[in-house]
């Protein structure tokens, strides 16, 4: 019962030289961070002209239009800085594979450019700051979301929280999944449907931009992390037992129901060509597909009623969809001669 921990893997690795990056081991930790690189992007470069024209118009947007946007600014906003936060003050200590911690380091400034994106709306749109960073408290389908993360990541944030057995080794894993999986996999994936549909029709085009590139650079934060998951689990096959998948296939339908439950109250009836329902079932795809990454039978079993958005999310090479802009950024050292 007491199988040791493998302690020459990539979580908390003795022999490890964390100053020693040469030779590497996990090279999709290495494509992860070239990737990350590659599709380097601020909010600055993205006009917000029109969208502020369009937020001061009182007439073109409507109410549930103007809802849809806050609420998933207000979600956004603070999830941002809760993932930056559980990066760099607990991922980081127990990943101490050289090459994952530099893709840490990269994503972590990712992170800081996607808090930056709230600070550009909330300044060119006018939006009071207090309203906007006091929704995660306000709005209980928001506070839930946030709540239920900070709940299941608790173990590895306390600053006594050492890996040294595989009991602290499946509670880190129980963390990064909720990390990974659930917050940066399906807690953002029902606001990013909605804010392209919403671009889909024209509006709110610079915050729909803003809201593409995020998403381009989560869909690398969980492919990282699903190949950390899926690493962690390879190297220590003994923690992945039955118990435990049913334990983590039930946290993440608890999620999309609190998924499927903010997407209704963020946008309770629908938008032009979509009903509310269609968020749910969207969510619930794409948790099917989170479930699938580490191993785990699908649950829901749903079509993708956003055929649309696997363009912009699910390619595996996400630079397809953006190729136009991407390459504005590609730099020498990057391209394939
Ligand atoms: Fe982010
Ligand atoms: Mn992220």
């Amino acid at each position: 019962m007491n199988t040791p921990l493998n302690t020459a893997g990539v979580v908390s690795n003795s022999k490890t030289d964390p100053n020693k990056i040469l030779p590497m081991r996990y090279m999709w930790a290495r494509n992860h961070y070239k990737d990350g690189v590659a599709n380097n992007w601020t909010p600055e470069e993205v006009s917000m002209q029109k969208d502020v024209e369009q937020w001061k118009d009182p007439k073109f947007l409507s109410e549930d239009e103007r809802r849809l946007i806050m609420w998933n600014m207000g979600f956004f906003a603070t999830a941002e800085s809760l993932t930056a936060n559980n990066l760099v003050l607990a991922v980081y200590r127990h990943v101490t594979n050289p090459e994952c911690r530099q893709y840490l380091l990269r994503q972590a400034y990712e992170e800081a450019v996607h808090t930056d994106t709230f600070i550009y709306c909330c300044d060119s749109l006018g939006i009071n700051p207090d309203e906007l960073y006091n929704m995660y408290l306000t709005i209980p389908s928001i506070s839930e979301k946030d709540e239920f993360v900070i709940n299941l990541t608790k173990s590895i944030f306390d600053p006594f929280f050492e890996v040294t057995d595989l009991v602290t080794l499946r509670k880190f894993l129980h963390d990064l999944i909720g990390y990974y999986v659930i917050m940066e996999g399906i807690f953002f994936y029902a606001g990013f449907a909605m804010m392209l549909a919403l671009k889909r029709q024209n509006k709110m085009i610079g915050i729909g931009e803003q809201f593409e590139y995020i998403m381009r650079d989560e869909s690398i934060h969980l492919a990282f992390g699903c190949d950390l998951i899926n690493t962690i689990k390879a190297e220590n096959p003994a923690i992945w037992t039955k118990e435990f998948q049913d334990e983590i296939t039930e946290l993440i339908k608890k999620a999309v129901i609190l998924e499927g439950a903010y997407a209704v109250d963020a946008c309770p009836r629908g938008l032009l060509g979509i009903n509310t329902q269609q968020f749910v079932h969207y969510v619930q795809y794409i948790a099917d597909r989170r479930l699938e990454r580490i191993d785990l039978p699908k649950v829901y079993n749903k079509e993708n009623p956003f055929p649309w958005m696997s363009q912009a999310t699910d390619l595996s090479k996400e630079k397809n969809f953006f190729e136009s802009r991407v390459t504005e950024y590609r730099t020498a050292g990057s391209l394939e001669w």
